[in-house]
């Protein structure tokens, strides 16, 4: 083996995307692929919640378009790119566990929708992913912000699956309430105009519903392996 080759694959600067619906198992499943390959992982969902957080934190009203947009440049924000143990800080301050509250839930995708809001992260994120070697989970990775990875996922489940998940990994919040905000959420990150979520040129579509994790994660690990193959067979 030659020291470049610190990947399983043989291939240290690979990207997988994983984009998906809300709650469709993209933070476990991209997590345990990076994980098991070696490769770091970025939560892309993570920076919106970030400046969200942020956002609702300075008292700016995130259903203000201009507001919003004005602002997005402000804060400084840093992913944490280790699939055990990922961090999200903002000015310095690590909000890993305040960007999972209620309040940024309800407001992250009217956020999201704002463009520049999308064009400050796009650049963060394109500077994380970088050289590769990296899992990339979020609604335009394989779409918009890296469409040249090797391996792209459309992962999806359906609603009440989505919603039984996430209710228990909120500690048995309300079931139905959980799956409204899921879908109001999946409206408006698929209606939007600028990235909206969708299933990219070249995505596999994945669909967890009757999968455990362990079974999704290792469909991902096959693609890559075929991608890694193909790709050292055609250099
Ligand atoms: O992945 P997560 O559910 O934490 O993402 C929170 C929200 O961030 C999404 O509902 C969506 O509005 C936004 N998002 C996005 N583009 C991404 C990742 C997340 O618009 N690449």
């Amino acid at each position: 083996m030659s020291s470049v080759d610190t990947t399983p694959l043989g291939r240290p600067d690979l990207v997988i995307a994983v984009d998906g619906t809300s709650g469709s198992g993209k933070s476990s499943t991209s997590r345990g692929v990076a994980t098991r390959l070696g490769l770091r992982y970025l939560d892309t969902g993570a920076m919106f919640r970030a400046i969200t957080w942020w956002l609702l934190r300075e008292g700016v009203d995130v259903q203000d378009v201009a507001a919003v947009a004005a602002a997005a440049g402000r804060p400084e924000i840093v992913s944490g790119t280790d699939p055990l143990a990922p961090t999200i800080t903002v000015d310095g301050v690590d909000v890993s566990v305040e960007i999972r509250g209620e309040d940024v839930t309800a407001a992250v995708s009217p956020v999201s929708a704002v463009p520049e809001v999308r064009a400050r992260l796009l650049e963060l994120q394109r500077a994380v992913i970088g050289a590769g070697g990296i899992v990339v989970e979020g609604r335009d990775i394989g779409s918009v912000v890296w469409p040249q990875a090797e391996v792209k996922v459309y992962l999806s489940a359906d609603p009440d699956a989505r919603a039984e998940r996430r209710a228990a990994e909120l500690g048995g919040t309300d079931v139905a309430s959980t799956q409204e905000s899921l879908l109001a959420r999946d409206r408006i990150d698929s209606g939007r105009a600028t990235a909206p979520l969708t299933m990219a040129e070249g995505a596999v579509h994945v669909d967890s519903t009757h999968q455990s994790l362990v079974e999704v994660i290792d469909t991902i690990v096959a693609l890559a392996a075929r991608a890694s193959s193909g790709a050292r067979e055609g250099s």
